[in-house]
């Protein structure tokens, strides 16, 4: 029995350092990503924030209102609820379906994540004071436990966000103050209450994209009136901002370097885009590779996971043109390996709906989209299994209305 206790104790000084002690036990961490207490850059989506996250034998993913849990091993898919009677998103009644653990609620900016045991989203959706479903304008930060036994709204989130990450002790976020004011903050996940530190803001320009890396963030942020870009370093540990270079697009994270290209790709006269790695500690920046854009296409668009380089081009014409006709032109996937050799090229057939991948780990990228032509718009899900000939694979598919309680009145 004493023995049992003890144990019990240890297990609880353990819990409560755990929970709250000090940001001192990420002071050893290196300069590198560490699974379970870093933001996985590699799962950021592109163009429509689709959120997904690894976790513990699998991964989680949001479709419509509710949280999923796909088994790496064998693609089983089931929401992340425990409740014993509980329908999910099978729940016909809208006044009932919001009490599933796995229901997030419906917000225009997306974001998951699996942080020290416990799944971080944004929901919009709480309780009004006849305990039904109210969905409110902005978001606040929800706490789902992955195995869906709990479910625990957190701190507001400003307006008009455009990042987000749990990153060494600390939730990180950049929104627009105003149309041209951006701002980017911080709380402590130990104190969420508390009052955001602000740690930077930039006037009359618009945020680009965000990669947490190690003890940095690195980001980039254009100007309103010339829409040139600037990259920015974000040192966690002195909380120094350092500018880094101009007219750069970063498009994530190879071996600890940036992955860039240049911004004046000139749509129509360019037929490549030429990569660069740009070393952070000796801030030296050294050609990679150059990839071909087909002339029938163009608005090239990147991701990495830092491995391979995905391409995304769009037919021409698109999407400016009125006249464009879904028929016309395809919109194309390429990859491509960092000495800039294509592995793949694919047919992604679904214009002008939205579609977004998450370049994901070594076995997995995501493709999220919409059939909006087909009856039910079903929200899909494919795997793009790069061990197997980057062959795709549906894994989720189901009509959107079903995945939306609020639209059922
Ligand atoms: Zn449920």
């Amino acid at each position: 029995m004493k023995k049992i206790l003890s144990a019990l104790l240890a297990a609880g000084l353990i819990v409560s350092c755990f929970g709250g002690c000090n940001s001192d036990r990420y002071a050893s961490l290196p300069d590198e990503y560490v699974a379970g207490t870093d933001y996985p850059t590699s799962f950021v989506p592109r163009y429509n924030k689709f959120p997904i996250a690894p976790g513990e034998g699998g991964y989680y993913f949001t479709m419509g209102d509710f949280l999923f849990f796909m088994d790496g091993e064998s693609k089983e898919i089931a929401p992340v609820c425990s409740k014993p009677d509980c329908r999910h998103e099978n729940e016909s009644d809208a006044s009932l379906a919001w009490q599933c653990n796995a229901y997030t609620g419906t917000f225009s900016f997306k974001f998951l994540q699996l942080y020290e045991e416990n799944l971080y989203c944004l929901s919009a959706a709480n309780q009004n004071e006849e305990g039904k479903l109210q969905i409110s304008e902005s978001s606040s930060l929800l706490k789902v436990s992955p195995d869906g036994t709990t479910h625990e709204i957190l701190c507001p989130m400003p307006l008009n966000l455009e990042f987000i990450a749990i990153h060494r002790g600390y939730l990180y976020y950049a929104y627009m103050a105003n149309e041209t004011t951006c701002t980017l903050a911080r709380k402590k996940m130990d104190a969420l209450d508390e009052e955001a530190e602000i740690v930077f803001t930039l006037s009359d320009a618009y945020w680009g994209y965000f990669f947490p890396n190690g003890w940095h963030i690195y980001f980039f942020a254009s100007s309103s009136d010339d829409s040139l870009s600037t990259a920015y370093d974000y040192d966690l540990r002195t909380q120094n901002i350092e500018k880094l270079f101009d007219k750069q697009i970063i498009e994530g994270i190879v071996d600890g370097k940036l992955l860039c290209r240049d911004q004046s790709f000139n749509i129509g006269t360019e037929s490549e885009t030429a990569f660069t790695l740009y070393d952070t500690k000796t801030r030296e920046s050294t050609p990679l590779c150059s990839v071909s854009v087909e002339p029938e296409y163009s608005w090239p668009e990147y991701a990495t996971d830092g491995k391979l380089i995905y391409q995304f081009l769009s037919p021409r014409g698109y999407p400016e043109s009125e006249e464009y006709n879904r028929d016309d032109g395809r919109r194309v996937m390429m990859v491509y390996d960092m000495t800039g050799k294509r592995l793949m090229s694919t047919d992604l057939q679904n214009l002008p709906a939205p579609i977004s991948l998450a370049p994901g780990d070594e076995k997995y990228g995501f493709f999220w989209y919409e059939k909006v032509y087909e009856e039910g718009a079903p929200l899909c899900l494919d795997l793009l299994k790069k061990g197997e000939e980057f062959k795709t694979e549906t894994i989720f598919r189901r009509s959107y209305a079903g995945l939306r309680p609020d639209l059922l009145g």
